[in-house]
């Protein structure tokens, strides 16, 4: 009798897993997730310095962890941050 390895031994998938985390700020707990560099295909302007984030470069977009009251839904308050100023802000 062969013992074939479980698939509940086997290590989960670190990439996907690792794709979004959680911030805690000041106005609440935000989820983020880092965009590789190549990845965006349009400029967006940084929330947080009102400069602009190139396209294809690496940066983060956050959304709140909870919806607003009376959004329908948390993406809508999707934003994009430099990953620098996203980690200064309180
Ligand atoms: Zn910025």
């Amino acid at each position: 009798m062969s013992r074939r390895p479980s698939k509940h031994t086997r290590p989960a998938r670190p990439l996907l897993l690792a794709e979004n985390s959680y911030s805690d700020k000041q106005d609440g707990r935000w989820i983020t997730r880092a965009i590789a560099a190549g990845r965006s295909v349009k400029d967006y302007i940084c929330p947080g310095c009102n400069q602009r984030i190139r396209s294809g470069e690496a940066h983060i977009v956050v959304w709140p962890y909870e919806p607003p009251l009376g959004a329908v839904s948390a993406v809508e308050f999707r934003r994009h941050w430099h990953s620098n100023c996203w980690l200064r802000r309180r």
